[in-house]
Protein backbone atom coordinates (compact mmCIF):
# COMPACT_ATOMS: atom_id res chain seq x y z
CA UNK A 1 0.00 0.00 0.00
CA UNK A 2 1.43 3.68 -1.02
CA UNK A 3 2.47 5.44 2.47
CA UNK A 4 1.31 9.36 1.13
CA UNK A 5 2.73 12.10 2.93
CA UNK A 6 0.12 14.27 1.68
CA UNK A 7 -3.66 14.90 1.86
CA UNK A 8 -3.63 16.41 -1.79
CA UNK A 9 -0.56 13.86 -3.17
CA UNK A 10 -3.37 10.96 -1.50
CA UNK A 11 -6.16 13.12 -3.19
CA UNK A 12 -4.34 12.70 -6.97
CA UNK A 13 -4.86 8.80 -6.79
CA UNK A 14 -8.11 9.21 -5.12
CA UNK A 15 -10.06 11.22 -7.44
CA UNK A 16 -9.25 8.61 -10.44
CA UNK A 17 -9.48 5.73 -8.32
CA UNK A 18 -11.33 2.31 -9.77
CA UNK A 19 -10.62 -0.60 -7.30
CA UNK A 20 -14.11 -1.64 -6.93
CA UNK A 21 -15.14 -1.38 -10.90
CA UNK A 22 -11.90 -3.71 -11.37
CA UNK A 23 -12.88 -5.81 -8.97
CA UNK A 24 -16.59 -5.88 -10.59
CA UNK A 25 -18.84 -3.61 -9.05
CA UNK A 26 -21.31 -1.67 -10.81
CA UNK A 27 -20.01 2.38 -9.99
CA UNK A 28 -22.03 4.69 -11.14
CA UNK A 29 -19.99 8.19 -10.21
CA UNK A 30 -16.31 8.82 -9.68
CA UNK A 31 -14.82 9.02 -6.45
CA UNK A 32 -16.50 11.83 -4.21
CA UNK A 33 -13.76 14.22 -2.67
CA UNK A 34 -13.30 16.14 0.54
CA UNK A 35 -12.65 19.91 -0.10
CA UNK A 36 -9.89 20.83 1.69
CA UNK A 37 -6.96 19.30 3.49
CA UNK A 38 -6.38 20.88 7.28
CA UNK A 39 -9.54 19.96 9.14
CA UNK A 40 -8.94 18.69 12.47
CA UNK A 41 -13.02 17.23 12.38
CA UNK A 42 -13.53 14.31 10.42
CA UNK A 43 -17.00 13.09 9.15
CA UNK A 44 -17.44 9.73 8.22
CA UNK A 45 -20.58 8.69 5.85
CA UNK A 46 -21.54 5.61 4.45
CA UNK A 47 -21.44 6.48 0.49
CA UNK A 48 -22.22 9.10 -1.90
CA UNK A 49 -25.83 9.81 -3.08
CA UNK A 50 -26.14 10.43 -6.83
CA UNK A 51 -26.31 14.24 -6.51
CA UNK A 52 -22.86 13.68 -4.60
CA UNK A 53 -21.50 11.36 -6.99
CA UNK A 54 -22.40 14.38 -10.06
CA UNK A 55 -20.88 17.16 -8.47
CA UNK A 56 -18.12 14.96 -6.87
CA UNK A 57 -18.85 17.26 -3.46
CA UNK A 58 -19.58 14.94 -0.40
CA UNK A 59 -23.39 15.92 1.26
CA UNK A 60 -24.37 18.15 -1.40
CA UNK A 61 -28.09 16.37 -0.91
CA UNK A 62 -30.90 16.73 1.21
CA UNK A 63 -29.33 14.66 3.63
CA UNK A 64 -26.53 17.59 3.66
CA UNK A 65 -29.15 19.89 4.74
CA UNK A 66 -30.64 18.00 7.42
CA UNK A 67 -27.32 17.20 8.49
CA UNK A 68 -25.78 21.09 8.57
CA UNK A 69 -28.98 21.69 10.26
CA UNK A 70 -28.71 19.51 13.33
CA UNK A 71 -25.19 20.92 13.63
CA UNK A 72 -26.41 24.35 13.31
CA UNK A 73 -23.46 24.88 10.82
CA UNK A 74 -23.90 26.68 7.53
CA UNK A 75 -22.46 24.96 4.63
CA UNK A 76 -19.39 27.50 4.26
CA UNK A 77 -18.62 26.37 8.12
CA UNK A 78 -19.50 23.03 7.38
CA UNK A 79 -16.93 22.33 5.03
CA UNK A 80 -14.16 24.26 6.50
CA UNK A 81 -14.99 22.34 9.64
CA UNK A 82 -15.41 18.89 8.70
CA UNK A 83 -13.05 16.82 6.52
CA UNK A 84 -16.22 14.37 4.63
CA UNK A 85 -15.39 11.47 4.18
CA UNK A 86 -17.65 7.82 3.89
CA UNK A 87 -16.84 3.98 3.69
CA UNK A 88 -16.92 4.42 -0.13
CA UNK A 89 -16.27 7.48 -1.87
CA UNK A 90 -18.30 6.34 -5.13
CA UNK A 91 -22.23 6.59 -5.93
CA UNK A 92 -22.65 2.68 -5.61
CA UNK A 93 -26.26 3.24 -7.92
CA UNK A 94 -29.61 2.14 -6.86
CA UNK A 95 -30.58 -1.00 -4.90
CA UNK A 96 -31.69 -3.89 -7.05
CA UNK A 97 -35.18 -3.72 -4.61
CA UNK A 98 -35.37 0.07 -6.04
CA UNK A 99 -36.11 1.26 -2.65
CA UNK A 100 -33.06 3.65 -1.83
CA UNK A 101 -29.14 3.19 -2.51
CA UNK A 102 -27.21 0.39 -2.94
CA UNK A 103 -25.51 -0.90 0.30
CA UNK A 104 -21.09 -1.27 -0.58
CA UNK A 105 -20.68 -4.55 -0.18
CA UNK A 106 -17.93 -5.97 1.83
CA UNK A 107 -15.67 -5.91 -0.47
CA UNK A 108 -15.77 -2.89 -1.99
CA UNK A 109 -15.59 -1.19 1.96
CA UNK A 110 -12.53 -2.97 2.77
CA UNK A 111 -10.84 -2.02 -1.12
CA UNK A 112 -11.64 1.68 -0.03
CA UNK A 113 -10.53 1.57 3.57
CA UNK A 114 -7.23 2.43 2.00
CA UNK A 115 -8.43 6.22 1.42
CA UNK A 116 -9.94 6.43 5.28
CA UNK A 117 -6.73 4.95 6.54
CA UNK A 118 -4.46 7.20 4.95
CA UNK A 119 -6.83 10.93 5.41
CA UNK A 120 -6.71 9.65 9.32
CA UNK A 121 -3.27 9.26 9.43
CA UNK A 122 -2.32 12.45 7.88
CA UNK A 123 -5.10 14.84 9.07
CA UNK A 124 -5.01 13.84 12.23
CA UNK A 125 -8.63 14.56 13.54
CA UNK A 126 -9.65 15.86 16.93
CA UNK A 127 -13.08 14.88 16.07
CA UNK A 128 -14.47 12.21 13.98
CA UNK A 129 -18.53 11.96 14.14
CA UNK A 130 -19.81 8.88 11.99
CA UNK A 131 -22.76 9.43 10.46
CA UNK A 132 -25.23 6.50 10.11
CA UNK A 133 -24.85 2.86 11.12
CA UNK A 134 -22.36 1.01 8.59
CA UNK A 135 -19.97 4.01 9.76
CA UNK A 136 -20.45 3.65 13.37
CA UNK A 137 -20.33 -0.46 12.38
CA UNK A 138 -16.98 0.35 10.43
CA UNK A 139 -15.02 2.82 12.68
CA UNK A 140 -15.39 2.30 15.77
CA UNK A 141 -17.13 -1.04 16.18
CA UNK A 142 -20.28 -0.88 17.62
CA UNK A 143 -23.61 -3.20 16.80
CA UNK A 144 -26.49 -0.61 16.17
CA UNK A 145 -27.26 3.37 16.13
CA UNK A 146 -29.42 2.73 19.02
CA UNK A 147 -26.62 1.51 20.82
CA UNK A 148 -23.90 4.23 19.96
CA UNK A 149 -26.32 7.56 19.45
CA UNK A 150 -25.12 10.17 22.24
CA UNK A 151 -22.30 8.23 23.54
CA UNK A 152 -19.21 9.56 23.16
CA UNK A 153 -15.99 7.14 22.16
CA UNK A 154 -12.09 7.70 21.46
CA UNK A 155 -10.52 6.14 18.54
CA UNK A 156 -7.04 6.92 18.30
CA UNK A 157 -6.80 10.10 20.84
CA UNK A 158 -9.58 11.60 18.94
CA UNK A 159 -13.48 12.06 20.42
CA UNK A 160 -15.56 10.12 18.37
CA UNK A 161 -19.43 10.67 18.29
CA UNK A 162 -22.20 8.70 16.13
CA UNK A 163 -25.10 10.59 14.41
CA UNK A 164 -27.90 8.44 12.79
CA UNK A 165 -28.16 8.71 9.00
CA UNK A 166 -29.64 12.07 8.18
CA UNK A 167 -31.41 10.90 5.36
CA UNK A 168 -35.73 11.44 5.46
CA UNK A 169 -35.76 7.19 4.42
CA UNK A 170 -35.13 6.50 8.00
CA UNK A 171 -37.69 5.87 10.92
CA UNK A 172 -35.19 5.89 13.29
CA UNK A 173 -36.08 9.46 14.32
CA UNK A 174 -39.12 9.01 14.87
CA UNK A 175 -39.19 7.65 18.50
CA UNK A 176 -39.31 10.33 20.84
CA UNK A 177 -36.03 8.51 23.09
CA UNK A 178 -33.88 8.78 19.70
CA UNK A 179 -34.77 12.06 19.02
CA UNK A 180 -33.14 12.77 22.70
CA UNK A 181 -30.32 10.73 21.73
CA UNK A 182 -29.19 13.07 18.59
CA UNK A 183 -30.05 16.13 21.05
CA UNK A 184 -27.11 14.34 23.11
CA UNK A 185 -24.80 13.60 20.31
CA UNK A 186 -25.04 17.62 18.79
CA UNK A 187 -24.25 18.13 22.06
CA UNK A 188 -21.22 16.76 22.68
CA UNK A 189 -20.37 17.34 18.86
CA UNK A 190 -20.74 20.96 19.71
CA UNK A 191 -18.80 20.91 22.51
CA UNK A 192 -15.69 19.47 20.54
CA UNK A 193 -15.94 22.05 17.86
CA UNK A 194 -16.24 24.71 20.16
CA UNK A 195 -12.26 23.49 21.57
CA UNK A 196 -11.62 23.22 18.40
CA UNK A 197 -12.51 27.04 17.50
S1 LIG B 1 -15.55 3.15 -3.73
FE1 LIG B 1 -13.48 3.64 -2.99
S2 LIG B 1 -12.16 1.90 -3.53
FE2 LIG B 1 -14.08 1.74 -4.71
S3 LIG B 1 -13.57 2.73 -6.66
FE3 LIG B 1 -14.54 4.30 -5.36
S4 LIG B 1 -12.81 5.32 -4.33
FE4 LIG B 1 -12.03 3.39 -5.18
Amino acid sequence: MKRYRTIAGMKRDQRVCRLCSEAGYPLESWPVLAPGDTQRAYMFGQAPGIVEGEERLPWRGRAGKTLRRWLELDEDEFYATFYCASVTRCYPGRAPSGRGDRTPTPEEQALCERWRDAELRLLRPLLVVTVGGLAARRLLGVKSVTECVGVRYELDGAVAVPLPHPSGASSWLNLPENRARLTQAVGLIRDVLATLA
